[in-house]
């Protein structure tokens, strides 16, 4: 059974070790990973079977997480503000 994380800012997840029932052990980083629009899916690497669910962050999430502190929703924070006036038109629909 996946292993939903409930956020992308959870403290462990990427550490955290998962016992597959085909007999593999691991953290995300030997897993399979897969991209999804609202998801990255994370498979055991020897039979497939999916092991973890992240939830990709949304702007409110980076707010929240950069307010309490977390350092690398601070970092993402700057990058998207960064970005917001660089480019300000970006949210205007492409021609
Ligand atoms: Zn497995």
């Amino acid at each position: 059974m996946a292993e939903l994380i409930p956020s992308y800012f959870t403290a462990d997840w990427r550490v955290r070790s998962l016992p597959c029932p085909c007999g593999w052990e691991g953290d995300s980083r030997g897993m399979a990973m897969e991209l999804h629009d609202t998801v990255t899916d994370y498979a055991c690497p020897q039979c497939g079977n999916l092991l973890m669910i992240v939830p990709h962050p949304s702007l409110d999430d980076v707010r929240r997480a950069a307010a309490e502190g977390h350092p690398e929703a601070i970092e993402q924070l700057a990058i998207i503000q960064d970005a917001l006036q660089r480019f300000p038109a970006s949210n205007d629909p492409a021609p």
